[in-house]
């Protein structure tokens, strides 16, 4: 079920514009637009749902399976010295879009611990992001089995 006005809903239906690295039948990986770093990634369902309090455990589950293969290709595309896993629920704990999403954030020793960006990422470099870290995605995948 889509949601009017919800953006995240646009970007599945194509409505509005992503980089996108992956999709299956339950779930879309994209750049997010606003990168707290380089490599930053959102995994999404495809159905609609506000948060953690409203996602279906099959949903869940879609999400997370995929949260962890990206996270092997993000190791492997850009060699971060960890990576963030995060996913807030409700605007006091953060949320700014009312879809529930997993956030991929790869981090650097000295890196500030931020969970959102401030700047616009450049559409260039997150095509190309993007491309690297599908590439990596399907190596990675056949280990991850
Ligand atoms: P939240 O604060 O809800 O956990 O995270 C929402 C994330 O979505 C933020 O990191 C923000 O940069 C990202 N975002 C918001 N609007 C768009 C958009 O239209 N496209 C993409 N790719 N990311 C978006
Ligand atoms: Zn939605």
């Amino acid at each position: 079920m889509s949601e009017p006005g919800c953006i995240f809903c646009a970007i599945v239906a194509g409505r509005a514009p992503c980089h996108r690295v992956h999709e299956d039948e339950r779930t879309l990986t994209f750049m997010d637009l606003f990168p707290v770093g380089k490599g930053h990634l959102l995994v999404i369902p495809k159905q609609h749902a506000t948060s953690l309090f409203e996602v279906d455990e099959e949903t869940l589950l879609a999400v997370a399976r995929n949260s962890r293969v990206l996270a092997h290709a993000l190791r492997e595309a850009l060699g971060p010295d960890g990576i963030g896993v995060h996913q807030l629920n409700g605007s006091a704990a953060g949320q700014t879009v009312f879809h529930y999403h997993m956030h991929l954030i790869p981090r650097n020793h000295g890196d500030p611990l931020a969970l959102h960006g401030r700047t616009q990422g450049e559409e260039a470099e997150l095509a190309a992001l993007a491309a690297q870290i599908a590439a990596a995605r399907d190596r990675v995948a056949i280990r991850s089995v």
